[in-house]
């Protein structure tokens, strides 16, 4: 079996430099960089201007928020994309790594070519949904139903609402007492839902101790925790044990994101997750594994790639092949509290759940994905990962990431945990991503990229030569 490593785990990490003079000289550059971006993208910024008198500050999702403004996209094809100022500019974050073949490929653009005239929605099911719920099915062993949802979010919402009512006296499938308690990760982002907007990114000064952390607020307009939500640092077994042991009577989930997007894209140690199955086994919690991003790592997720099952796996971008999708899988003793004929039922409504042009879309995306497809996708992962190494030597820079995904964090601290990656130099990382989309390379202003079956090694090779300029400048 192919057992992942965190690919941070390497041993000549000594920095050669003084971390504060390294990061200030980038950003003494600063004004140039920001510069340079305003005069290449006058088009963007003029739509900026008008989308901030519909949208506050000029925003409708988050996670797109760069300054001085986002580049305002035209047209995209392959891995390629073309914005309205007439650039082009190679791709390494396909919309959030949602799209692992790349933009418009023709196998999907065909499907839903197909599909469109023939009726975007109905109040009825498809034959459409079926196979995609059979075509996941088969590459998640542990999974033996599905329910689709329209966002990662919602996944993530149905998975909490799934085992918070396996574990309820009145759901029929308990055997305990009412549990209502979830307990998240520090660092670990799982989408928009309340109940798991919690130390996703808090600030150093706000997180408490390492064993027992504060929840701290993500946004402005959460209720409180009320008890339902527990905050423990990511990656140590030993803190989750002694928890557990403790408190398992009022645990429903164990939320866990198999590789942590905002700790470098890093698959924690495999001591860690398999010392959350034993404690699940051992206390009858429902273990959820967030493989929102995780599922591109490889044919089966990270769980395949480790071996571990949970009870739940929360899915979304890649399945629905460019489309708005979620989804909730996993054991039908779990998800079967939702047939129709249950007294007290778990309901999951959704007009879009499931629609045809997400599930064509999303099926002709998984077919491309065989086994040697995500093999390719992982080699040139490796090759990047390797080349932004060699570059970052001596520096004060992690690179981590797996399968086809990578990440630069500005610290001279090896990645293992949420505080070990707080201590980014998150301004540095943002004129480094600004540089790169300069020079023609689009990834998160938090230097977090993929490569899609549609990069070649040629465009790596390009995007390594503008970081090593970047970096060693
Ligand atoms: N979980 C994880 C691990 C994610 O990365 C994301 C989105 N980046 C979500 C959940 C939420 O998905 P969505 O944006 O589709 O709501």
């Amino acid at each position: 079996m192919n057992i992942a490593v965190a690919s941070n785990a390497v041993a000549d990490r000594a920095v050669t430099v003084d971390s504060a003079d390294y990061y200030a000289a980038l950003k003494s550059r600063a004004a140039e960089i920001e510069s340079r971006y305003r005069l290449s993208t006058p088009r963007s910024a003029e739509n900026f201007r008008r989308a901030a008198t519909v949208f506050p500050g000029g925003y409708t999702r988050d996670a797109i928020m760069r300054g001085p403004h986002p580049t305002f996209v035209d047209r995209a094809s392959g891995a390629s994309m073309i914005d309205v100022d007439g650039r082009t500019r190679t791709d390494f974050w396909f919309n959030a790594t949602s799209l692992p073949l790349g933009h418009a490929h023709p196998a999907v653009v065909a499907a839903i070519q197909n599909q469109a005239p023939r009726g975007t929605a109905y109040y009825a099911p498809t034959m459409h949904e079926v196979v995609l719920a059979e075509v996941l099915l088969e590459r998640l062993p542990g999974a033996e139903q599905i329910r689709f949802a329209n966002s990662g979010s919602e996944a993530v919402m149905m998975a909490v609402r799934f085992a918070r009512a396996y574990r309820s006296p009145r759901s029929g499938g308990a055997r305990g007492s009412e549990r209502s308690q979830v307990v998240k990760f520090e660092g670990s982002y799982h989408g928009s839902y309340d109940d798991v907007s919690w130390s996703v990114s808090p600030g150093l000064s706000e997180v408490g101790t390492h064993d027992a952390p504060h929840a701290v607020a993500e946004t402005a307009g959460l209720a409180g925790t009320d008890g339902r939500v527990v905050v423990l640092p990511f990656n140590d077994p030993a803190v989750l044990r002694r928890y557990v042991e403790v408190h398992h009577d009022e645990i429903a989930a164990l939320l866990i994101e198999p590789m942590a997007n905002r700790i470098g894209l890093l698959i924690p140690d495999r001591a860690f997750l398999i010392e959350a199955r034993a404690l699940c086994d051992r206390h009858g919690i429902v273990l959820i594994f967030d493989e929102v991003i995780g599922f591109r790592v490889g044919y089966g997720g990270v769980q395949g790639l480790l071996g571990i099952t949970p009870d739940l796996t929360a899915l979304g971008k890649i399945i629905g092949g460019g489309f708005a999708v979620g989804a909730v899988a996993g054991r039908s003793q779990i998800l079967d509290l939702s047939t129709p004929d249950r007294s007290h039922r778990v309901t999951h409504a959704g007009t879009f759940n499931g629609n045809p042009m997400m599930a064509v879309a999303g099926r002709a995306t998984m077919d491309e994905l065989t086994p040697d497809a995500f093999d390719r996708l992982a080699a040139l992962g490796a090759y990047a990962r390797a080349g932004l190494l060699a570059a970052a030597r001596g520096l004060p820079l992690q690179v981590t990431g797996e399968g086809s995904l990578f990440k630069v964090t500005a610290t001279a601290r090896n990645l293992h945990d949420y505080r070990d990656a707080a201590t980014a130099d998150k301004r540095w990382e943002s004129l480094c991503s600004l540089a790169l989309l300069n020079d023609g390379f689009v990834l998160t202003p938090a230097i977090a990229g993929c490569v899609s079956t549609v990069t070649t090694r040629e465009d790596v090779d390009a995007l390594l030569s503008a970081f090593r300029d970047i970096v060693t400048m």
